[in-house]
């Protein structure tokens, strides 16, 4: 029997990990890029994971590029998304968030596909709806939401747009189980699950580092020490202050600019001058040949512990606040009917690598607790802590 066959269209770094991810899972994948050089690149970054992954898998070094060979030999490249298509039974976009450009993707690849294939985009914030909007059969169009990394993160939001067929939402969730991805569906509205719910992690640490009510290190520790793998600081350096700021801006703008939305000034002054994160060697911290090296250089603006308007907060309090945002946004996109209480927990888990779901949080503290610890703070700042309504419901419930 023939082996089932991915195309992907834009092989940059999620491109390159969701082949990798289906060459393991023991399919064909056909890879196409305009961008000159752009394949070879890709090429050696998958070669480059299978070594990673051959050394855990062949105890036995002399085997090892053979195992790699084994998987590159069923990587093939073709010379336009239309050409991609021939014989495949999913397409994953991976191309740059930009709607225009993946709107003519999909015109192409939809007059291309044969009609069963499914065709699926990795957009991180565009809506799949609007992705599909003039192509002809947008039934067969989903999104296919990895995490990145995509061969080490176990999570795939897959996302059904408003004319997406049920069928092609249940095959792509089925095929991406069966490269063993956890599969968790959701609707298409702004940000998914993870993007949406996990923004407070930065924007409210951003907002305390403003106040003064805590600095870059101590806020940092302090969500460590409740058990997120990094602080917020060091994981804006790790994926670049400017890739932040873009998907902080496109969820402000896709909610109607709620204040609780807006992206800190913090970031749009380091994105301006250069300080980037790692990928720059300074960021909220610095860096050399993109290992840790110490604190940065203060920036303009900068408030340092107890000099702003607020009280320095001890760590419990900073990291308490971090969570009671990302809880009751989780309330309210459960609310909106995003996905499921218990889905927005394994999705927390699983994507933002969270200790814990924000429902499961709220459940061990008690939801009337909860209600009255957002009802404390939502004098500072009522769009972020006002109890979400669904959660209001579940503390009345509880009663
Ligand atoms: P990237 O810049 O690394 O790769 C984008 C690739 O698209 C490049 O190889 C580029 O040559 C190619 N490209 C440019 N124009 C194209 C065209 N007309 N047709 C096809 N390909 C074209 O970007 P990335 O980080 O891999 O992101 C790709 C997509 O995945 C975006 O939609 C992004 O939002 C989403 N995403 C990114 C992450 C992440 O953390 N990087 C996570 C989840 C989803």
């Amino acid at each position: 029997m023939d082996r089932a066959r991915l195309a992907v269209i834009g092989v940059g770094t999620m491109g390159a990990g969701i082949a990798q991810v289906a060459l393991e899972g023991g399919w064909d994948v056909v890879l196409t890029d305009p961008i000159p050089g752009a394949l070879d690149a890709a090429r050696r970054r998958i070669a480059d994971g299978l070594t990673r992954r051959s050394a855990k898998a062949v105890p036995d070094p002399a085997q090892r590029d053979g195992f790699v060979a084994g998987y590159l030999a069923r990587l093939g490249i073709a010379g336009t998304p239309a050409e991609a298509t021939d014989g495949v039974q999913l397409v994953i976009e991976a191309a740059l968030e930009d709607l225009e450009l993946k709107r003519a993707v999909f015109a192409e690849l939809d007059d291309a596909a044969a009609d069963d294939t499914i065709l699926a985009t990795n957009t991180s914030a565009l809506s799949v709806t609007k992705i599909a909007e003039q192509v002809g059969r947008p039934e067969r169009v989903v999104g296919l939401h990895f995490f990145n990394p995509a061969p080490v993160l176990p999570l795939v939001e897959v996302v059904a747009g408003l004319r997406s067929a049920p069928w092609a939402v249940e095959q792509a969730a089925s095929i991406v189980e069966g490269w063993g991805k956890t599969a968790i569906r959701v609707t298409d509205a702004p940000g998914f699950i993870v993007n949406r719910v996990n923004r407070p992690f930065t924007l409210e640490s951003l907002r305390l580092l403003r106040s003064g009510s805590g600095s870059i290190e101590t806020i940092d520790r302090a969500l460590v020490e409740a058990g997120f793998p990094m602080g917020p600081f060091a994981l804006m350096d790790l994926i670049g202050i400017d890739v932040n700021l873009a998907a902080a801006r496109g969820l402000f703008e896709a909610f109607g600019r709620p204040p609780r939305f807006r992206p800190s000034p913090i970031q749009e002054q380091l994105v301006a001058a250069g300080r980037l994160g790692r990928k720059s060697g300074e960021g909220f911290y610095r860096y050399a040949e993109g290992r840790f090296t110490g604190p940065a250089a203060r920036f303009a603006g900068e408030i340092r512990n107890g000099a702003g308007q607020a009280p320095p907060l001890d760590p419990s309090a900073l990291a308490e606040r971090v969570v009671l945002a990302i809880v009751n946004e989780a309330y309210r996109a459960a609310g909106d009917g995003v996905a499921s209480p218990d889905d927005i927990d394994r999705a927390m888990r699983l994507g933002a690598s969270h200790p814990f779901g924000p429902f499961e949080w709220a459940a061990r503290t008690g939801v009337h607790e909860v209600v009255v610890m957002l009802d404390a703070l939502s004098d500072e700042d009522a769009d972020t802590f006002r109890p979400a309504l669904p959660l209001l419901r579940a503390a009345r419930a509880a009663m």
